[in-house]
């Protein structure tokens, strides 16, 4: 049976047994749940996706997907359906990314850390860029995706967090405590970073950056957020730019080593490591705005330390990254002396208990 193969005809089909049946006993006759993510529209009425998907199977294949062959996501049900010429919406929009926090602070901050009312020009004019970001993919939004209501709920939710705030918050997650505290530890740096935001998207220098691997990893690892991050990636991957480093360090009779670990490429892997390094934009990412990247800004640096300084906020720099491996290894050092010193004379003499 190939899974996925199903015409529109067949939903249809589907579709009429569900009015039929109903919904209740529809799902127990084919032994689907309510769909979670994504829900099928068709005449205005709403359908839980995996399970159309599933049994429509049955009338071209014999017989109907059961619920553990498939998954409902975008991988299968949801993208089947498209394919068959189908709306398909996502139940839930998805949660904030920090660049949507961040500007959204911004805003609360510049309030006098007071919510904002979903009236409020500059809650509509945030709501407008919040759709532009490309952070969530249109198949992952609903009709409501940060609308004005949403986004002015979003400011009570942080204002209400303030340590100022009289009374209980209103609702929130983990991720907006942390932009807030941000914000009130480093105010021009955060400001300058929903700045920067802004204008990355309206000069659309921001919009087609690929994601980064690991991009949920970034909400915490990145105080600046994704799309900064994205192009923090960007310039340290690009190619004629780590050339240009590259030369101009041997140029300068330097070597290829990481300079926070000193690790050699080609001493440890030969050939196969010749000419290879990573490099590491040292600016931190509210600094480097406009303008091109300078050679100087590059760092070299090996795989495992660039993984270690991004891994996560605050970022080290390369000088700083070094010396907490030679403090570390100091400390090592130390230990392994204190274990393996000579003992006493006295110490000698001593009958064995
Ligand atoms: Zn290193
Ligand atoms: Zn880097």
């Amino acid at each position: 049976m190939r899974r996925g193969e199903i015409s529109r005809e067949s939903v249809l089909k589907t579709l009429a047994e569900h009015d039929e049946l109903g919904r209740d006993a529809f799902l127990a006759k084919y032994g689907f749940g309510e769909a979670r993510s994504y829900v099928l529209v068709h005449e205005g009425q709403e359908y839980d996706s995996k399970a159309v998907a599933g049994v429509a199977h049955k009338w071209e294949q014999g017989r109907a997907l059961a619920p553990g062959e498939f998954s409902g996501g975008r991988d299968h049900a949801a993208a089947w359906l498209k394919r068959a010429g189908f709306h398909v919406k996502a139940i839930q929009n998805p949660d904030w990314a920090r660049d949507e926090i961040i500007l959204a602070c911004q805003l609360v901050m510049e309030n006098g850390w007071k919510g904002l009312e979903a009236q409020d020009g500059r809650v509509e004019e945030l709501s407008a860029l919040l759709q532009l970001l490309p952070i969530h993919a249109e198949a992952e939004r609903n009709e409501k995706f940060r609308n004005p209501n949403g986004v002015a709920r979003k400011t009570f939710d942080i204002a209400t967090r303030h340590p100022e705030y009289q009374g209980k918050p209103t609702n929130g997650g983990a991720l907006d405590v942390a932009v807030l505290r941000e914000f009130l530890a480093r105010p021009e740096e955060m400001t300058e970073t929903a700045r920067l935001i802004r204008q990355g998207i309206a000069t659309g220098e921001l919009q087609p950056l690929a994601p980064t691997e690991d991009e949920e990893f970034d909400d915490y690892s990145a105080p600046e957020g994704r799309l900064l991050m994205r192009r923090h990636r960007a310039r340290e991957r690009n190619k004629g730019l780590r050339k240009k480093k590259i030369a101009s360090v041997l140029r300068r009779g330097g070597r290829l080593a990481c300079e926070a670990c000193g690790f050699d490429f080609e001493k440890v892997y030969g050939e196969r490591g010749a000419g290879y390094i990573e490099c590491h934009h040292v600016l931190p990412l509210h600094v480097a705005g406009e303008g091109r990247t300078k050679l100087s800004d590059l760092a070299l640096i090996c795989a495992n330390c660039h993984r270690m300084i991004h891994r996560q906020a605050p970022w080290p720099t390369p000088g700083e990254l070094k010396a907490s491996i030679q403090e570390k290894h100091a400390a090592d050092v130390r230990a392994a002396a204190a274990i393996a010193r000579p003992r006493w004379a006295a110490d000698e003499q001593m009958p064995n208990p």
